[in-house]
C-alpha cells in the first residue's frame, strides 16, 4: 500500500507540527529525495564558526538537517585543530529552511547537501583564502580569475588539508556520508596523497568509493559537493535515495517508497514565510503554526 493511501486522512484529526504538509503527518525531517522533497526542523549553520565561514554570507541556502550541520562544524574545527595555520573553509549552499528547489542545483532540496569550496595555498605552496569556485587541473593548479592572460594567477589545491577534509567527514559521528562529488583528477590528486602517507586502507577505500565524478552534471573541479545519506530513523519519516547506501552504514528498514504525487506536493507547495501557512492545492491555506484544536 503506498503511503500516501494510508495517510491521507490522518491531516483531518491530527494537527501534528514538524511535518511539510498536512496530507502526510508521518513525515518530518529531511522528506524526500535530494532533487526532489522538503525538510523540517532545519538547523542553520551559523556565519562563521572555527575553521569555517560561509561564502554566501546573507544567503537564506544555509539551512539543513542538524547532523549535516554538525558534520559541517566538526569536521572544519578539526581540519583547523590538526593543521594549524590554514584558511577558514568555506561553505557554499546547503539548502532552504523547507527545502524545496533553490536556483542554481537540482538537488539541495532537502537539507542533506552542501558544498564545500577547495582549501588553497599558492602556487609555492602557503595556504591562502579561496575567494570563489576555482577549477582545478589534473597538475593541481586553478586559474584566478581577475588578471588579462599575460598576467594569469594560480593557486594550488592544499592536498593535505583537502584528505584532512574527506578523513574528517568520513570519520565524524552519525555523517553517514553518501558522495563526496569531486572531479576525477582531484579524486586522484587525494587518494595519491592519502596512500603516500600510508593513511588505514578501509579509510582510504571508503574515500574512493564514496568520491565520485558526477555523470550528470559538471565535473565538480571547482567545489566538493558533500551528500549525506539517510539514518534509519530519518527513513522511516520519509527521508529516501540520493545514491548507494554503503554497507558500513547502519541497515536501513525497508520502506515501500514514497508516493510520486505526495513528493509533488510536498516539493511544489513550500511554506509560506509570512503567513506560516501551506498551500495545498485543493485544500487550500493550511495554518501551519495554528495551535492545534482543543480535544474534547
Ligand atoms: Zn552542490
Amino acid at each position: 500500500m503506498k503511503r500516501l493511501s494510508a495517510i491521507s486522512l490522518g491531516w483531518i484529526c491530527c494537527a501534528c507540527f514538524g511535518s511539510p504538509t498536512p496530507l502526510a503527518p508521518s513525515l518530518g525531517g529531511t522528506v524526500g529525495v535530494p532533487h526532489h522533497g522538503a525538510q523540517t526542523g532545519a538547523v542553520q549553520l551559523p556565519k562563521r564558526g572555527a575553521g569555517f565561514e560561509r561564502f554566501r554570507k546573507n544567503s537564506p541556502h544555509y539551512w539543513g538537517v542538524p547532523r549535516l550541520i554538525a558534520t559541517i562544524e566538526t569536521a572544519a574545527r578539526a581540519v583547523q585543530e590538526k593543521l594549524p595555520g590554514g584558511q577558514p573553509l568555506l561553505v557554499g549552499d546547503i539548502s532552504a529552511k523547507h527545502g524545496g528547489k533553490i536556483p542554481g542545483h537540482r538537488s539541495h532540496r532537502t537539507g542533506r547537501d552542501v558544498d564545500l569550496l577547495w582549501y588553497v595555498t599558492t602556487p609555492a605552496g602557503a595556504p591562502i583564502k579561496n575567494r570563489d569556485f576555482v577549477h582545478v587541473s589534473t597538475d593541481g593548479l586553478a586559474k584566478v580569475h581577475g588578471g588579462d592572460d599575460d598576467d594569469d594567477e594560480y593557486v594550488r589545491l592544499d592536498v593535505e588539508r583537502q584528505w584532512q577534509l574527506v578523513k574528517e567527514l568520513l570519520l565524524a559521528p552519525d555523517a553517514n556520508i553518501q558522495w563526496i562529488f569531486a572531479s576525477r583528477s582531484v579524486e586522484a590528486l587525494i587518494i595519491d596523497y592519502a596512500r603516500a602517507r600510508g593513511e588505514d586502507d578501509e579509510l582510504v577505500w571508503h574515500a574512493e568509493t564514496v568520491l565520485l565524478q558526477p555523470g550528470d552534471s559538471s565535473p565538480h573541479d571547482d567545489h566538493f559537493h558533500v551528500r549525506i545519506a539517510c539514518t534509519p530513523a530519518e527513513a522511516l519519516r520519509g527521508c529516501e535515495g540520493g545514491g548507494p547506501y554503503w554497507e558500513w552504514l547502519p541497515p536501513l528498514p525497508r520502506l515501500p517508497g514514497l508516493d510520486e504525487a505526495l513528493l509533488d506536493m510536498i516539493a511544489e507547495d513550500p511554506l509560506d514565510e509570512d503567513t506560516g501557512s501551506i498551500e495545498i492545492g485543493e485544500f487550500g491555506l493550511w495554518p501551519k503554526l495554528a495551535p492545534p484544536a482543543p480535544k474534547r
